[in-house]
This record gives C-alpha cells, sequence and structure tokens, in this order.
C-alpha cells in the first residue's frame, strides 16, 4: 500500500481554461436518486481523455498495453476506433490531452498522441487482424465523394459488412487533405500510404483522377446511398489594395498543395505569413525549407487568441519564424509592379463593455518578397445542382442533420470538413464512424434515429488482497520531450521528419504517468460499515461520508468542496446504519486504489471500465455486464 498525498488545492489550482472538458447533463441533474452507474456514459465521463477524443478512442488501455510491450494490440485498439493511428500519432489535434485527468494534478498531460506513435511504429504487421471482407456482396453500392479521412473511414466501416464501394476522386492519390496540405516533415508519405491502402485493399472500387461535377449525375448512377466527403477546399481571400497586381500572393492551402506536386520549389526570401492557425504554421515551416530566410507569421490579437496549438508554434519558433502579434493588414505595397511589403496597423486591444476592441497605434511597413494568405478555408460545391434535392442553406452550406448526418435528400449524407467546415482529421473519422451507421440504416430500412447503443463492461480490477491487475503507484515523472532532428538536417530535405518518436525509456517514463482513469472506484453501499478508513486514507480528499441533501449543496460539505462544475460528483444510495451517503468528487481522483486497499468489507473496489463503441451493423450487449469479459460482437446486423 503506498502512502503518497497529493496535494489537493494545488491539483484544484491548475484548472484553468485550458481544461476542456466536454458536459452533459449529470445523471441525477438535482434529483435525490443514486447515481446511476449503470449508464455507460458515467464512466466514460470520468476516463477524461476518451470522453474528450471525438471517436471516444479507449486510450488507457492502449497505454497498458503499450507499458506490456504489446504494440500490435495497442495499434488493433486504437484502429478500431481512430481508424489511422499512425497519422493521428503524429498529427492529431489531441483535443484529449488539454482534458488529461493528469494535467490537473501536475499541469502536464500524459503525451496520448506520441504514446499513440510508439504503438503505431513499433507494432508488426496487422493484416491477419483485420476482419474478413465477405466474398458474397449484400447488393447494395454506395458512393464516396472524396477520398479523405472523412470517406475512408465510411468505406473502413461498411465494406466488412457486405457493401460495394465505390470512391470518386479528383486527385491521383488517397487521403486528402493529409496528403496534399500536411507536409511531409509532418507526416512522412509511407505513414500515410500504409494506412490509406489497408482500407483500399478491402476492394473499395477507387476511381482517381475523376472529380465528381454533378451530383444530379451521381444519383442517376442508381447507387443505394451517396456520401459526400469533399472536404473544404477553398482557402480565404484578403481583397486588399494591391492584392491582384502582384504574382507573389499565394492562398495557403493552394500553396501547399502546389509544393505536394512538386510545381512551386522556392519562395521569396521575406516572407509575410497572414493568420496564425494551424495551416500558417504549415506554411511558414515549409517556406523556410524553401529558400525562406525572414519568415513573419502575423497575427490580429496576441498569444492567448492564436488559433494554432501550442505544439505547432513551438515547432515554428524554433525554426526561427517570427510571430508578429497585433498587426492588421492594410495594402500590399508594390514598386515598379514588384511587391516589396505590407502596410499594416499595429494595434492594441482594449475592453469595452465585456468587449475586445482594438484601437490604432501607428501604421507601419513590413518589407517581403512574398505572401501567404491563411486565414481559413471555406465550403464549396459547384457541383451540387440545387434542384437535387440537397438544401442549402443562407450562407451555402448543406443543411446537414448533427446526428444522422443525413442531407435533406434521403440516401445522401455529409461528413468531414464538408458538413460544417474545416475541422480536423479525428473528427473526420468521426462523422465517417457516424455517418456509416446512418447509411447502413438506409439501406436495410433502420430509421437514421435508431442509434445502436453503447454498452460498457465492468471487470474487477482485483487480483490479489492488495495488488491490482494495473500500475497503481503515482509516478512523479515529468512530461518526456520529444527529441527533434536537427535544425540543419530537417531544412535538407522537405520530407525529412521533424519528430523522432519516443526512445524507449521516455516511452517506460511517460506511460508510467498516466492515471488509468478507466479503472474505476466502484462502490456497493450495502458493504459498508461506515467505518471512515477510505475517507482518511483517499490522499486527495475526495471522499465524504456525509448526511444527504442537493448536490449544489452537497458540493460544499464535502471534505474539500468540488469546486469543479464540470466533473460529476458520485452519489451512493442511502448507508444501512445511518442512510447519510458516501459521495465521490471525481474531479481528483488519482485511480490509485487506496480506497479499495483500505476498505474491509469490499464495499469499495477498483473496476476495469471498458466502452463498447457502437459501429455499422455491429450488435451490442444492452445490458451492463457485471462481471466476466465479453468481446466486442464484429458480425454484421
Ligand atoms: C494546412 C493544413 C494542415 C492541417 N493539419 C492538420 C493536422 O495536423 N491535424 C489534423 O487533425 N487536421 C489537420 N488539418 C485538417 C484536416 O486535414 C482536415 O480536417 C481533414 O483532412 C478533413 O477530412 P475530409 O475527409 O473531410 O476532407 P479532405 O481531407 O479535404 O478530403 C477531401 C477529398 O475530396 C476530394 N474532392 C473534393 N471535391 C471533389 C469532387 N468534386 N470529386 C471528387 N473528389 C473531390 C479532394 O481531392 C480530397 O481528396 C489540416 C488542414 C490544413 C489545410
Ligand atoms: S491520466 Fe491517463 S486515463 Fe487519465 S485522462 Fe490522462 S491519459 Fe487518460
Ligand atoms: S482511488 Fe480512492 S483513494 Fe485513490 S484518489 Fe480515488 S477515491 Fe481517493
Amino acid at each position: 500500500m503506498r502512502s503518497n498525498r497529493i496535494n489537493r488545492s494545488n491539483a484544484l489550482t491548475r484548472l484553468g481554461p485550458e481544461t476542456i472538458i466536454q458536459t452533459q447533463p449529470g445523471p441525477r441533474s438535482g434529483r435525490r436518486v443514486p447515481t446511476d452507474v449503470s449508464n455507460p456514459q458515467y464512466y466514460h465521463k470520468v476516463v477524461d481523455c476518451q470522453w474528450a477524443c471525438p471517436a471516444h478512442t479507449n486510450v488507457p488501455e492502449y497505454i497498458r498495453l503499450i507499458a506490456q510491450g504489446r504494440y500490435t494490440e495497442s495499434y488493433l485498439l486504437n484502429r478500431e476506433s481512430n481508424v489511422f493511428p499512425g497519422i493521428l500519432g503524429r498529427t492529431c489535434d489531441r483535443p484529449c490531452e488539454p482534458a488529461c485527468r493528469r494535467g490537473r494534478v501536475d499541469g502536464k498531460p500524459v503525451a496520448i498522441c506520441r504514446l499513440k506513435r510508439v504503438a503505431a511504429d513499433l507494432r508488426d504487421d496487422i493484416h491477419e487482424f483485420l476482419p474478413a471482407i465477405p466474398a458474397q456482396k449484400n447488393g447494395k453500392r454506395v458512393a464516396l465523394v472524396g477520398a479523405g479521412p472523412a470517406s475512408l473511414t465510411v468505406a473502413n466501416d461498411l465494406m466488412p459488412l457486405g457493401y460495394e464501394v465505390v470512391i470518386y476522386e479528383k486527385h491521383q492519390r488517397a487521403g486528402g487533405l493529409m496528403r496534399v496540405n500536411i507536409p511531409s516533415f509532418r507526416l512522412p508519405a509511407e505513414v500515410l500510404d500504409e494506412e490509406t491502402q489497408i482500407i483500399l485493399d478491402m476492394g473499395v472500387d477507387i476511381r482517381y483522377e475523376t472529380p465528381v461535377t454533378s451530383m444530379a449525375a451521381l444519383l442517376s448512377d442508381g447507387y443505394d446511398a451517396v456520401f459526400v466527403g469533399s472536404g473544404a477546399p477553398k482557402g480565404k481571400e484578403l481583397e486588399l489594395p494591391g492584392r491582384h497586381e502582384t504574382d507573389q500572393v499565394f492562398i495557403g492551402i493552394e500553396w501547399l498543395a502546389n509544393v505536394h506536386f512538386g510545381h512551386v520549389d522556392r519562395i521569396g526570401e521575406r516572407v509575410l505569413i497572414i493568420g496564425v492557425g494551424n495551416t500558417a504554421m504549415d506554411c511558414c515551416r515549409t517556406s523556410r525549407r524553401l529558400g525562406g530566410k525572414d519568415i513573419k507569421v502575423i497575427a490580429r490579437r496576441s498569444r492567448p487568441y492564436f488559433k494554432a496549438s501550442p505544439w505547432e508554434l513551438e515547432d515554428a519558433e524554433e525554426e526561427g519564424v517570427q510571430i508578429v502579434e497585433n498587426h492588421s493588414p492594410k495594402r500590399f505595397v508594390l514598386e515598379k509592379g514588384k511587391l516589396v511589403g505590407m502596410e499594416m496597423d499595429r494595434l492594441r486591444w482594449v475592453e469595452q463593455n465585456g468587449k475586445q476592441k482594438s484601437e490604432i497605434l501607428e501604421t507601419v511597413l513590413l518589407p517581403c518578397d512574398s505572401v501567404i494568405l491563411a486565414i481559413g478555408q471555406e465550403n464549396s460545391f459547384p457541383w451540387i445542382e440545387r434542384d437535387t434535392g440537397v438544401g442549402f442553406d443562407d450562407e451555402n452550406m448543406p443543411i446537414v442533420d448533427k446526428k444522422t448526418f443525413a442531407s435533406t435528400r434521403a440516401g445522401v449524407f455529409f461528413g468531414g470538413d464538408a458538413a460544417w467546415g474545416p475541422e480536423n482529421i479525428i473528427w473526420a473519422v468521426e462523422h465517417g464512424h457516424q455517418a456509416a451507421i446512418s447509411i447502413h440504416n438506409h439501406c436495410m430500412g433502420i430509421p437514421l434515429d435508431e442509434r445502436p447503443a453503447y454498452g460498457m463492461n465492468l471487470v474487477s480490477a482485483k487480483v490479489g488482497m492488495h495488488s491490482w491487475s494495473y500500475s497503481n503507484d503515482y509516478s512523479p515523472a515529468p512530461r518526456m520531450k520529444m527529441t527533434h532532428a536537427e535544425l540543419t538536417k530537417r531544412f535538407s530535405k522537405l520530407s525529412v521528419e521533424v519528430e523522432l518518436g519516443f526512445t524507449l525509456e521516455q516511452t517506460v517514463a511517460e506511460v508510467e504517468r498516466c492515471l488509468n482513469c478507466d479503472i474505476e472506484t466502484h462502490f456497493t453501499s450495502n458493504l459498508c460499515i461506515e467505518c471512515d478508513a477510505c475517507v482518511d486514507v483517499c490522499p486527495v480528499s475526495c471522499l465524504t461520508i456525509a448526511p444527504d441533501g442537493p448536490e449544489p449543496d452537497l458540493r460544499t460539505r464535502l471534505s474539500a468542496p468540488a469546486l469543479n462544475l464540470t466533473q460529476d460528483v458520485y452519489v451512493s444510495a442511502a448507508l444501512p446504519q445511518t442512510k447519510r451517503v458516501m459521495v465521490k468528487d471525481e474531479d481528483v481522483c488519482l485511480h490509485c486504489g487506496l480506497c479499495a486497499e483500505r476498505c474491509p468489507t469490499a464495499a469499495w473496489d477498483m473496476r476495469q471500465f471498458d466502452l463498447l463503441v457502437p459501429y455499422a451493423g455491429r450488435r451490442l450487449p444492452i445490458a451492463t455486464l457485471p462481471s466476466g469479459h465479453v468481446d466486442r460482437p464484429v458480425s454484421a446486423a
């Protein structure tokens, strides 16, 4: 047994605005009923990383598999939900990391994304573990427009069910923006090729260099369903004086695609990148490799408002890119037809009536040879006739149902960036999973809103009197830092990968930082003798036995007040002796198991929670399974 005392107040003060945790109405919402832990979403929410992941990847289990050297299993577990573990292990936007419980303990989340890459890099061949593709097809044909991550996920989910899937792709290769926009120094072509090919090898009929130019024509081909995964392919313009008087102003996503296709291999020495999102980061770092020496990224606001991920900013600055805050472009300056700079207003932001307003301090000239515009992307559907029944709103965006991904025309679905504008790969994947469920329902005559249920397995982690099937010691190790290629080496060629991956030592240290949030505390109220042993031993004071009351009041009467309202408190049924209740603040629990080790009656147990995520055509157990592990059924419905 351990006696690590963690400073709880420290953990609480670490909660900052960057701790983004999705919320849903708590199961108790003021009513005096015990917490319903048979609802899979209760324990799911406790696993902060899995809850925040759009595809609900089982992070703690894949980290434990890595810890055991079971890389292939870890990869396969990842693949089930996020489909592209090698790609995402390098490029994911990582919404899981700001949510990670470890960040609330020592300020630094587990390096979840980088560990995913470890599994991808060290796995064996997985082909024998992929789902079998039926030789006998089910008679349904589905057309997918575009071969980006959204469409590829739809294909991945439908092929094992016997569908004939045809993908129309305007380029020569699959991958979408992952291929033509994400630079190869972040995502090597081999990784992309391998993971896209796994899906195409399921027997997908992919037609390259075949842009769909008419939805009406596609619909007349008699497909049972159509999925639009054509992305948000249009970069935003910046119509300022001088914009069209030079050939040295480029639109970021077009420019990156031209670099990918080899149409562009140089840029001016002095480059201004307008915008400070992730596209801007790829533009500035690519410029650095194509001859740019003095590269400035121009931001209208100050750093806390930047859209770029902190790690991308860090990488760009490491490569000598300068970030210029609080500047607003005014005009392109040309001399004798040659671009020589941009005039900008230098701004100061002041708060007025709760709103930020800008004041111009001065107008400055920033010299440059080239400008890249990276101020956003837009959707564009010139190929969808407006009389096909596929409805569009006032902003020319398709009308798409948030739950079913259905358009206003039966049998036509949207997903990925095409549905609601630019997002990221992991959202495109999740859209693909949900759209595949809808396409399957549509083709099988099941109502679209009849979604397959989530399920769960909950199995005791006890393997001895005081031992558990997981490593429950708190590791004080700091977050491991990824080693990068030497600056001189990485600028020698566009395709030199910058991040080198974790070493074995780093992997060992990082996996131990995970708190195993899926090993859940499970309480059986009628076994409790109210001895307070668990309350006393808990290192973060998250347990209290107290008289029952409304939740807002109860939260203030705990051993330490439960201040984070985005996290639930667990409330037991009335305890046998005094009718008080056991209350647990889920926010700060370390999943250390000390309460269960100390409890003399085994009222507390540590149980491994396994969320059963439904996919197209897969049945799931309806009821909660109290014990014994059941493999995920993968048979077609
Ligand atoms: C510069 C840049 C960097 C990015 N970096 C990251 C990152 O690091 N991590 C991250 O998670 N996300 C990143 N993203 C976002 C991510 O790439 C996208 O959100 C994701 O690729 C969207 O997937 P999708 O399948 O919806 O569409 P896309 O990936 O855009 O794929 C759409 C496909 O449809 C094809 N197509 C379009 N129209 C037609 C047509 N009419 N007929 C046939 N084919 C058509 C296109 O050629 C393309 O292959 C980045 C985006 C950009 C621009
Ligand atoms: S500590 Fe581990 S299980 Fe908990 S949120 Fe972070 S990565 Fe997920
Ligand atoms: S597992 Fe039990 S003892 Fe450990 S932090 Fe959570 S409630 Fe406290």
